[in-house]
């Protein structure tokens, strides 16, 4: 067992802040689901440093991410780098941006 972070989308989804996205040292494990408003860790690839932690608190000042063991986390929090990359794909389907590679990714 180990920890990860888990975020509560409630008080995420107020802020719209995405700034733990850009701390994170992992790559792609944090990101900002724009359709459900929260940011989301791809549990799978957290390694529990914490360092998202002590931004939403000390700089974001929102204090809306925990550390749990893995087994602790809500069933609805255990997405895994896989669903991000669906995730991923169907927001930049979504995208007006033209990215004409992105449509590989969603295949
Ligand atoms: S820093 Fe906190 S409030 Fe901001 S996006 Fe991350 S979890 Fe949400
Ligand atoms: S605990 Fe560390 S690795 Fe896990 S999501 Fe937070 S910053 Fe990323």
């Amino acid at each position: 067992m180990y920890l990860v972070a888990n975020i509560d989308s409630e008080i995420c989804g107020k802020t719209k802040c995405t700034l733990c996205t850009q701390y994170c040292p992992e790559a792609n494990t944090i990101q900002y689901d724009k359709i459900r408003n929260t940011a989301f860790v791809s549990v799978d690839r957290c390694k529990g440093c914490m360092q998202c932690v002590w931004v939403c608190d000390t700089l974001a000042k929102h204090h809306a991410i925990k550390m749990v063991m893995i087994d602790q986390l809500p069933k609805e929090q255990l997405r895994t780098a896989l669903d991000m990359h669906y995730e991923s794909s169907n927001l930049l389907k979504d995208s007006k941006i033209n990215l004409p590679h992105a449509e590989l990714v969603g295949k």
